[in-house]
């Protein structure tokens, strides 16, 4: 089909895409921040416990052979000087600072003393938790040159004439940092770059093959409804049997059949219609135009006819009144059912009273013809559950039929039944009967064996047929061409009485 390609649901891919890209760069963004912040935490662990004993050493070292105050209380500033001489030649990155047993810089030993204003206090909590766990945790205390950060330290307690204080250490001062971030800062980008392009690469191979996956139902599903939508009324989704679509698929295989079953039988009641509105009017127009000349030929003639040849005229007509009035009685009854406009309305009534009746009723037509006609029913009386009415109207059409397709002499039996859960209804007769090859259309509407006959509507058996779908039963015929026709229904026995 030429939309076919068209139509693979491509906002539904892009989606797909833009969640699956997101997803990525999420992921990308996240492992970044991630893992610079372990690395980070791990390198200053690494340092802190690689330091742990400076403060220990320079107390060892220095304050064994002099004291780091003088006489006058005030910080022995030489000692220290070549305290920083000593440290700076090994790292230029720590700074040492001297804290009284309050937490107060005494003294600080840095370099770029230019750069920041030396805090005057230090908060003590992280340095006694740090000397309590002999440096073996990971803390990181305040930095007295930038007060709002925290950085890993060195410290140890000192006692030294009667002063108590500490030697604190912060072992990433400025420089240190500076570096770090640049290297870290290049470090990372070149990983996350690596990282984010491969993960990219592979999560491009794995969405596109899910992708493809995931919507190759979804394709099948697609492709199958646009080729039916075009006209390819037998487009199925096939072996939907045990894939994710099951369901799916057999409810739009089963949705695509009843459209075409609907579409079929909206066709053939068309037809029909058609077939109906042309036989109908044909069927009026007939004893319509028969009437009319008739009419003309007793207005123009009056002064000639004869009065045997008037009364003859006005039977003429009087027959085809007759026949008008009774197709029309029979389009309005048919379409009242066909419209579903009559319910029937079931009540428990004698189907042997009724048949007496219309044994009764119709005795004088049959006799007219020299039929003869019989009622063969149980000594006992039969009760059945249905619409009176619509049964007594099935009935009528039917002896009306055979006593009309019966020739003089012959016979037409109804009789009853009783097989205890229903009534069987048996309407025979010695006519002319139906060949087999017509005997399935006869309840159509319009269908009448012989076209030229005209003898009836060609409705009453389609009454018949419908009254039988309301009654929820159906209604057989048997018939043998020359030998004579039976219809056979059966009605619910009324057993409660
Ligand atoms: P119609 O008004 O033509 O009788 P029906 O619907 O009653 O229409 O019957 C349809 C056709 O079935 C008739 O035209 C006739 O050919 C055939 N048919 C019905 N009943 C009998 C019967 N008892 N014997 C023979 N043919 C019958």
């Amino acid at each position: 089909m030429s939309s076919k390609n068209k139509t693979l649901t491509p906002k539904l891919i892009k989606k797909l895409w833009f969640a699956f890209g997101l997803l990525v760069l999420l992921m990308g963004v996240s492992y970044i921040f991630i893992t610079g912040y372990y690395a980070n935490k791990y390198n200053k662990a690494t340092i802190q416990q690689v330091n742990a004993n400076v403060a220990n050493h320079v107390i060892a070292e220095k304050f064994s052979n002099a004291s780091p105050f003088l006489e006058d209380g005030s910080v022995n500033k030489p000692l220290f000087g070549d305290l920083m001489h000593d440290m700076m030649a090994v790292n230029h990155a720590i700074e040492v600072y001297l804290l009284n047993d309050v937490g107060e810089v005494l003294y600080s030993v840095v370099l770029n003393h230019s750069k920041n204003a030396v805090t005057k206090t230090v908060s003590l909590a992280p340095i006694k938790k740090f000397i309590a766990s002999n440096g073996d945790i990971f803390i990181e205390g305040d930095d007295p040159r930038n007060p709002d950060t925290e950085k890993i330290f060195s410290a140890a307690p000192y006692n030294v004439e009667g002063k108590k204080g500490y030697i604190y250490i912060i072992l990433t001062g400025e420089d240190f940092l500076n570096i770090s971030e640049n290297l870290l800062t290049s470090y990372f980008t070149q990983l996350g770059f690596g990282a984010t392009v491969l993960t990219m690469i592979f999560s491009a191979i794995i969405g596109l093959l899910s992708i493809w996956f995931l919507t190759k139902n979804l394709r099948l599903i697609t492709n199958t409804v646009v080729d039916f939508r075009e006209g390819d009324l037998n487009a199925r989704i096939k072996n939907p049997e045990g894939s994710d679509i099951e369901i799916f698929a057999h409810s739009f295989n089963d949705m695509a059949d009843t459209i075409v079953d609907n579409m079929e039988k909206m066709k053939s009641v068309d037809t029909l219609r058609r077939e109906l509105i042309a036989n109908v009017s044909h069927d009026l127009r007939t004893p319509l135009a028969i009437l009319k000349g008739y009419i003309e030929t007793l207005q123009i003639k009056k002064d000639t006819l004869s009065e045997k040849e008037k009364d003859n005229y006005l039977q003429i007509t009087h027959d085809n009144v007759d026949k008008l009035s009774n197709l029309i009685h029979q389009l309005f009854e048919y379409s009242k059912l066909e419209a579903e406009q009559i319910s029937p309305i079931k009540e428990p009534f004698s189907i042997t009273e009724l048949s007496y009746d219309l044994i009764a009723k119709f005795k004088v037509i049959a006799q007219k013809k020299e039929i003869i006609l019989t009622l063969d029913c149980p000594e006992e009386n039969c009760m059945v559950y249905a619409d009176v009415s619509l049964v007594e109207r099935a009935l009528q059409n039917l002896i009306e039929n055979a006593i009309k397709y019966t020739n003089p002499y012959g016979a037409v039996t109804l009789s009853l039944n009783n097989l205890s859960k229903n009534i069987e209804i048996n309407i025979s007769d010695t006519g002319s009967g139906i060949p087999a090859t017509e005997q399935p259309y006869i309840f159509d509407r319009y269908k009448q064996v012989d076209k030229t006959s005209k003898q009836g509507t060609g409705l009453g058996l389609a009454i018949v047929k419908k009254i039988m779908d309301l009654h929820e039963t159906t209604i057989t015929v048997f018939s043998e061409p020359k030998e004579g026709s039976s219809f056979v229904f059966n009605l619910p026995a009324y057993q409660g009485q």
